[in-house]
């Protein structure tokens, strides 16, 4: 078979300008792209042939020999003509290579429609949704059943989503036939967009459903009971697959996340799965001794052992009274820290008493003792 003349395989004509050759190469070229031709075994040698007769006449020095001698100006090994040119445009066989060369970017056109066109979504994904439960520090403790009502969109009742009224169907979208795109001329390139009428979906609807204008889904508030487990803490996300927003015409729903913010306890700050309490006790149980009470975060309480001259500050470690894990294992501590107190609104008696207690005083403070001395050689070096 004789080979083709390379304006014929172009389809311009002799006189063409280098402008007319450039553009009847690239509506070749993207007529006969290997993505849109799985079904023609043609076109690859068809896409080559193009190839190689733009090659030649986009170079004004190949093209020149082309015009005098024709295709005899490349043949063989010998009376090659001006030169090189040879492997130049021969060896580029391969399509993706040639084409990246010159269409870069009315390839990745190309790449864009094909990924949408396989799906030719018209069903969207409907949005996550955020859900900001606060809860208090025993609910995080002993976990809770919860009902919260969302604001959100659900799958339209009437139409079962589809968004057309009763009866009627949605129809295919006039504008892209389906396919959900249009192709625009855009300088040299012919572009595929989305389709304006239909956004895409590929269809429209005529008579739109009266409960949701057609959206195919409606506000409403929903109410969602939510198991809140044992051992959350702020910042906790608890994911409820499925229960977002409905998604556009079928599509599927959203999730909806519940953010844990746990509130500040009026006895018990917590440290992971530890608590800590701070526990006043008298002047005198703390010099004596004694058992005192204390809360527990389960409502219950207990009883702890003060240790004779206990000082304030002082940490107990109640084991297995802390916070639950959120995900299994050993719960955590419980710390109490005395304050000791100072006793205040004294009565004349008991006035008499400590000033007693005061004076008997010798070796009791043992704090107060060792700063004093400390004091005192404090200031005996600076005499010194
Ligand atoms: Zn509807
Ligand atoms: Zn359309």
């Amino acid at each position: 078979m004789a080979k083709r003349d390379y304006y014929e395989t172009l389809g311009v004509s002799k006189g063409a300008s280098a402008d007319e050759i450039k553009k009847a190469y690239r509506r070749k070229a993207k007529e006969l792209h290997p993505d849109r031709n799985s079904d023609n075994p043609n076109a690859e040698a068809q896409f080559k042939e193009a190839n190689e007769a733009y090659d030649v006449l986009k170079d004004a020095d190949k093209k020149a020999a082309y015009d005098r001698y024709g295709h005899a100006a490349f043949e063989g090994g010998m009376g090659a003509r001006p030169g090189g040119g040879q492997g130049g445009f021969r060896g580029q066989g391969d399509f993706a290579s040639a084409f990246s060369d010159v269409f870069d970017d009315l390839f990745g056109d190309f790449m864009g429609a094909r990924g949408g066109g396989g799906g030719r979504s018209r069903a969207t994904r409907g949005n996550d949704l955020r859900y900001n439960l606060r809860i208090n520090l025993e609910d995080a403790f002993a976990g809770l059943q919860k009902t919260v009502t969302v604001p959100t969109s659900v799958s339209c009742g009437k139409c079962q989503g589809s968004g057309a009224s009763d009866g009627s169907e949605p129809a295919t979208c006039p504008t892209c036939s389906g396919m959900g795109k249009v192709r625009a001329q855009q300088g040299f390139f012919t572009v595929e967009r989305t389709c304006p009428t239909c956004n895409g979906l590929g269809q429209i609807i005529k008579d739109p459903c009266r409960a949701c204008q057609g959206a195919g889904r409606v506000e409403k508030e929903k109410s969602l009971s939510v198991n809140i487990p044992a051992g959350v803490e702020t910042g906790t996300r608890i994911r409820l697959a499925g229960e977002g927003e409905a998604g556009l015409r079928g599509g599927p729903a959203g999730d909806l996340y519940i953010f844990i913010d746990v509130a500040e306890h009026q006895l018990f700050r917590r440290d992971g799965t530890d608590l800590q309490c701070q526990v006043p006790v008298s002047m005198a149980t703390a010099a004596l001794g004694g058992d005192i009470e204390v809360p527990t975060i389960d409502g219950g309480k207990a009883r702890v052992k003060i240790p004779e001259g206990s000082q304030s500050g002082r940490q107990m470690r109640l084991r297995g009274k802390g916070m639950p894990a959120l995900r299994g294992g050993a719960r955590g501590d419980m710390f109490i820290e005395l304050m000791v107190e100072t006793p205040v609104n004294l009565t004349p008696r008991q006035r008499e008493l400590l000033q007693e207690f005061e004076e008997l005083s010798e070796r009791n403070n043992p704090h107060g003792s060792r700063f004093f001395s400390a004091v005192k050689g404090f200031w005996d070096s600076m005499k010194g």
